[in-house]
């Protein structure tokens, strides 16, 4: 499935790509290669571990070695089911990559062959973090399986969604519900524990009704007994952090049922959790709206986040500039 790209700069199609409901989750990942943080990145950053590469061990790991240059990237393309071979001048320099493969949208099969290749990169990337933390190699042809099956499972949640859609558009055409929560941040958390170290990485994201980035923390604290602490402990310097930001209205997704239960009905098992839980609720109270829903869903740019602050040793905060 050899192909070469077309040297047009078709920014419709890239436009067209974006505006579609289902690519978003495919654009999630796009907007994460910023924030990779690869072993380079955290010691310019920190001056601390090591920028050596950890798969192959021989080269400084950029974005670009750790997705194309290092062998072990490469061991996963051979075995890719498409190639991009228009794009191999382009690997030096992720952006320009990014924006050539991006283009592609307009060849047969374009977009699919794209998701795929985000799924791929993605993986590379997990398969990365799978060294890097818990010293595990990953055979090549498991990332691209993992992969594909991923790239199947979305392509049947988005002919679902799209069938979905278009009901819910016939039903409500007049009421646009989005226009109540246009000042809402969406704030998300997640947690990562690291058991030889005894410390767990929290990474929160906030966003706008639309998806837009807003702000984003990389926090590190010392492992809990019980994972739930550890998340109800994400939640509280979730909304900590939104108060510092003086943001009004708040959404703050729960990834687990239970702590949603106790947080809403004010119980708890330990006086640890009661504590948080009374924390959370006395928080609440500083904001005009601040509600809680439950996601279960894992939400990549929080992962990352996370994965990130296992390996910080202060606290870091992202905040976009366009959005103060
Ligand atoms: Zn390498």
């Amino acid at each position: 499935m050899a192909s070469t790209l077309s040297t047009q700069v078709t920014r419709h199609c890239v436009e067209e790509l974006f505006n579609t409901k289902e690519e978003e989750r495919m654009r999630r990942k796009l907007c994460l290669h910023g924030l990779l943080p690869v072993n380079s990145l955290v010691f310019k950053r920190t001056h601390k571990g090591d920028p050596i590469c950890g798969g192959c061990g021989e080269q400084e790991e950029s974005i670009e070695h750790m997705f194309f240059q290092c062998s072990k990237a490469q061991e996963v393309w051979k075995m890719a089911p498409l190639q991009w071979d228009g794009l191999r001048e382009q690997t030096g320099n992720f952006q320009a990559w990014w924006t050539a493969l991006l283009e592609a949208t307009c060849r047969t099969e374009g977009k699919e062959h794209i998701e795929l290749t985000v799924n791929i990169l993605w993986q590379l990337w997990k398969r990365r973090n799978e060294w890097q933390f818990n010293a595990k190699h990953r055979h090549p042809w498991k990332t691209i399986q993992k992969a594909q099956q991923e790239w199947q499972e979305q392509k049947a949640v988005q002919s679902k969604q799209k069938i979905f859609t278009e009901d819910a558009v016939r039903a409500d055409e007049k009421v646009d519900p989005e226009e109540a929560r246009r000042n809402e941040i969406q704030i998300r958390i997640s947690t990562k524990v690291q058991d030889q170290t005894n410390r767990v990485g929290m990474g929160i994201f906030a966003s706008t009704f639309n998806n837009q980035w807003v702000a984003a923390w990389a926090l590190i604290d010392r492992k809990t007994v019980h994972q739930m602490q550890s998340t109800a402990e994400a939640v509280k310097m979730a909304i900590i952090k939104a108060r510092h930001q003086q943001w009004k209205e708040i959404v703050v997704h729960i990834p687990s049922p239970q702590l949603l239960k106790m947080i809403k009905e004010r119980m708890a098992k330990d006086i640890k959790m009661a504590t948080l839980i009374d924390d959370i609720n006395d928080l609440r109270s500083l904001f005009q709206k601040c509600s809680f829903c439950l996601d279960r869903s894992l939400d990549s740019r929080c992962e990352v986040i996370s994965d990130y602050a296992l390996g910080i040793f202060q606290d870091e905060e992202w905040i976009n500039p366009q959005c103060v």
